[in-house]
């Protein structure tokens, strides 16, 4: 249980509440640096008066829970918050955004073909990686800066927003001059030193589940990038590591519902990494919309079969296509629409 104090608390009233816990037979501890001011209550033998404590002089409210989500938790009413992904789309409104691309950026031809035409199919964002976290070290670990550079200019000439991995706390400033939004891969959800750096600057986080956190653990470290000052965070379920083999990861969709009840933060799925099958991306998108998903991140190439990584698991376009004519009926359903994109609307509720 904490206390949260009102903005501007002097040291005076923190030490009165703390006075008044141990007469309640508790002890209380100011968060470090915590602004509005954060007493966590740390041993309590007697008997807490929450009344008492809430009339108490400049104290905001009493939270209970081993892990208050002060920053990323939602208040009764609270709308889902619209983060912007590049100049012409938002997560987290009515529209759902779907960001599709490579796994790997491998040269500017194909990830320009791509880019093209999943733009013309719905997508507002590109993915693509140019820092690769790759599990064998003999495994391609991306092209690093000239990755970037790639991306920047297919932003230039198709208008997708850029959504690309950083790795590491020293390579925060580079990737932010190129990306639109930062993604923090699932290995690194829990580097808070990372966490921390992406807070520090001042383009949208993409957080990716760590693939064997549970979901308080996911929202604690998003918690730590809008502490560290940025408010715009994505989160984003790519599955989880179970004794399951028929999949790569597990997806775990009633996350969705569940962090739309806790947390104000929209939320989109990953069906690519979720599954690691081609053939089980759509029918996981379509659930992932329908349980209330603010959107995707698919991968798409080509000609998977010749993608430089996690080929099994990429949408060729044409399968783009149809997965996203597809999943156009299901969002008007739940109140949502997808961008047309240039084919033929094959529905009348098509927006
Ligand atoms: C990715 O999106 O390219 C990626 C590496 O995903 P994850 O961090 O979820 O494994
Ligand atoms: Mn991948």
């Amino acid at each position: 249980m904490i206390v949260v104090m009102k903005p501007g608390s002097q040291r005076g009233q923190i030490d009165g509440v703390i006075g008044l816990l141990r007469e309640m037979g508790a002890q209380g501890r100011p968060i470090d640096g915590a602004q509005p001011p954060v007493i966590e209550i740390l041993e309590c033998n007697g008997k807490l008066d929450r009344r008492r404590l809430e009339q108490a002089s400049m104290v905001e409210r009493v939270v209970d829970g081993a892990t208050p989500l002060l920053a990323v938790g939602r208040k009764a009413g609270e709308q889902t918050l619209e983060v912007p992904l590049g100049r012409r789309a938002v997560i987290g409104g009515q529209r759902l955004a779907v960001v599709a691309g490579p796994c790997s950026v491998e040269d500017e031809g194909r990830l320009l073909e791509t880019a093209t035409a999943v733009a013309a199919a719905g997508a507002v964002g590109l993915r693509g990686g140019a820092f690769k976290p790759r599990t064998s070290p003999y495994a391609f670990q991306g092209l690093g800066e000239d990755g970037l550079r790639a991306l920047a200019r297919v932003r230039e000439k198709t208008g997708l927003a850029i959504v690309t991995e950083v790795m590491s706390p020293e390579r925060v400033a580079c990737v932010a001059e190129y990306a639109d939004v930062l993604q923090v891969g699932s290995r690194n959800m829990h580097n808070s030193p990372l966490l921390r750096a992406v807070g520090e600057q001042g383009k949208p986080v993409l957080l990716k589940r760590g693939w064997s956190a549970t979901l308080e653990e996911f929202l604690l470290a998003a918690e730590y990038i809008l502490r560290a000052g940025n408010p715009n965070v994505i989160l984003c379920e790519r599955g989880i590591r179970t004794h399951e083999e028929y999949v790569r990861n597990t997806m775990a969709l009633a996350v969705v519902p569940e962090v739309k009840r806790l947390s104000r933060l929209p939320i989109i799925v990953d069906p690519s990494h979720g599954t690691g099958r081609a053939h089980l991306v759509e029918p996981m998108s379509r659930a992932a919309i329908a349980c209330g998903a603010d959107g995707l991140l698919i991968e798409v190439h080509p000609s998977p079969e010749q993608a430089w990584s996690d080929g099994a698991q990429t949408l060729n376009f044409q399968q783009f296509r149809d997965m996203m004519t597809a999943l156009r009926p299901i969002a008007a359903a739940c109140g949502r629409s997808l961008e047309a994109g240039d084919s033929p609307p094959t529905d009348a509720t098509d927006a």
